[in-house]
Formats: structure tokens, C-alpha cells, sequence
């Protein structure tokens, strides 16, 4: 079953050329997509005409077989799209707990509510450990974490990423993206994970689509794109 997809999408800022320019991707449900390519290819425009933060031109967006061109943000979260944007959005003045109780609020049993935040505690146990921590605290892993936990709080069909990996040393990368593929592979969440850290990207994806100039230039393998040097060196810079 295709849980998102796009067709002919083109999205542009004001005036300008586009950003994205006829488009088109299609997720399975329970897919992980690593969304490549180099800075500027219009990654994070795509997430955030998908999650209706930027209006589209033209095309389709499809979460789950349904149309979303037409509904706010709101409306897509409420049907199962999460994004967590660049920049590991935490309250930085509210401690761990206070933040993933937060993101639970939408539950409205109690019970229920603090069985998902305890859920997050088991999957992301240094989490667990700082659950006093004041946000403005928290390493950028850490922050990282709890933003990621924060939107899996949620129970979204369908999940977008933005560059979890800025600034994180390799390992804290490897420890948050092992967490996101166990827990996709355990709900059949569905991913799409921008980045430009391709060789964390592809570890954890099964699929990379690369983008260039707001057009798809590939989309293959995780393994298949990893072992193309010319593809990689020509849009991905190493
Ligand atoms: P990065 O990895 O650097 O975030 P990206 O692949 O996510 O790159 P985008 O941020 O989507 O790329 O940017 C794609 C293009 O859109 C760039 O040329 C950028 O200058 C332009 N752009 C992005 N945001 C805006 C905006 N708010 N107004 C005008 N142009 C923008």
C-alpha cells in the first residue's frame, strides 16, 4: 500500500523558479527513504510542502491514498504525517519529561498517556536517564532524542526528518537513526529522512532518492547508490 506519495509537484517562493519542479515519489507503507543530495537541492522545501508549511504550485499529495494539497498542516498531522524539522525542536525551558508530556496531550486518558511516554523512555534510554533535565540542558543528541520521541509520540503514519544528524558526532547519530529503524520496523512506520550525511542516511534506509535542482536524478537501492561512485560524486559531493 503506498502511505505517501507526490505527483508532479512544483513548489517555489514568491515569484522565484521553482524549488521543487514536477515531482513525483511514492513511499510503501513501512518504507525508510533517505532523501539525498547536496545543499540547496530543495530537500527541506519538499518536506515542508508535504507537510503544507510551504503551498505547492501544482501536483498532488497523497497521505494513505487521500489527497492533502487542499488541507492546513494541522489536518495532515491529525491524519498521520509528522515532521520533525531542522533543529531539534524542544521547549527548552520545560524539563524531558514535561516536553514528551506535552507531545502526549492529544491522548486523553491519562493511563494512556503515560504508557506512550514511558514507551519513549524504553526506546530511547538516555532519555530515560535525564527525564528531570531542563531542555536547555540536553547535549544536541540528546535534543535530537526527544525531538524524534516527541513526534513518535504521536503515532504518525507517516514520519518526515530533516537532518537529524546536523552537528552530531557520528556515534550519536548511529545510536538516534539504530533507534528510529528499530521502531519503524516494529510499528511499520513509514520514513522519508532528508540528509546530507548520505553514508548515516543509506545505513538505516533500505531506499535513497536523490535529488538535484528539485528533480529526482535517482532513486534506488540504499546498496545500489552506495556502491556508485560516479552518482555520488556528481551529485552528492564525495
Ligand atoms: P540544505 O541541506 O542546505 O537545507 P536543501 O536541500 O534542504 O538544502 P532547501 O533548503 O529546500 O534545500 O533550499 C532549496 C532552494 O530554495 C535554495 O536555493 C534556497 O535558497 C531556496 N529557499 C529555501 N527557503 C527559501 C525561502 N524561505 N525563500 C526563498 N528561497 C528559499
Amino acid at each position: 500500500m503506498t502511505a505517501l506519495a507526490c505527483h508532479d509537484l512544483t513548489v517555489g517562493y514568491g515569484d522565484g523558479a521553482p524549488v521543487i519542479d514536477g515531482l513525483t515519489l511514492e513511499l510503501g507503507q513501512g518504507d525508510v527513504v533517505a532523501l539525498l543530495g547536496a545543499n540547496g537541492a530543495g530537500k527541506t522545501t519538499l518536506l515542508r510542502a508535504l507537510t503544507g508549511l510551504v503551498p505547492t504550485r501544482s501536483g498532488r499529495v497523497e497521505l494513505g491514498g487521500r489527497e492533502l494539497a487542499r488541507l492546513s498542516t494541522e489536518e495532515r498531522v491529525r491524519r498521520g504525517l509528522a515532521l520533525v524539522p531542522e533543529g531539534r525542536s524542544v521547549v527548552v525551558e520545560l524539563t524531558v519529561d514535561e516536553n514528551l508530556r506535552l507531545g502526549g496531550l492529544w491522548r486523553h486518558k491519562h493511563k494512556a498517556r503515560k504508557a506512550a511516554v514511558e514507551e519513549m523512555y524504553a526506546l530511547f534510554e538516555p532519555l530515560a536517564r535525564r527525564r528531570d533535565a531542563a531542555g536547555h540542558t540536553l547535549s544536541g543528541g540528546e535534543r535530537q532524542m526527544l525531538a524524534l520521541a516527541r513526534a513518535l509520540l504521536a503515532r504518525p503514519d507517516v514520519l518526515l526528518l530533516d537532518e537529524p544528524s546536523l552537528g552530531l558526532a557520528p556515534q550519536v547519530t548511529a545510536q538516534l537513526l539504530g533507534v528510529l529503524r528499530e521502531s519503524a520496523a516494529r510499528t511499520g512506520l513509514t520514513v522519508l529522512l532528508a540528509e546530507q550525511n548520505v553514508t548515516s542516511a543509506l545505513s538505516v534506509a533500505a531506499r535513497g532518492v536523490v535529488l538535484s535542482l528539485g528533480s529526482v536524478v535517482a532513486d534506488r537501492s540504499a546498496p545500489e547508490l552506495a556502491a556508485d561512485p560516479a552518482l555520488r560524486h556528481a551529485y552528492l559531493g564525495f
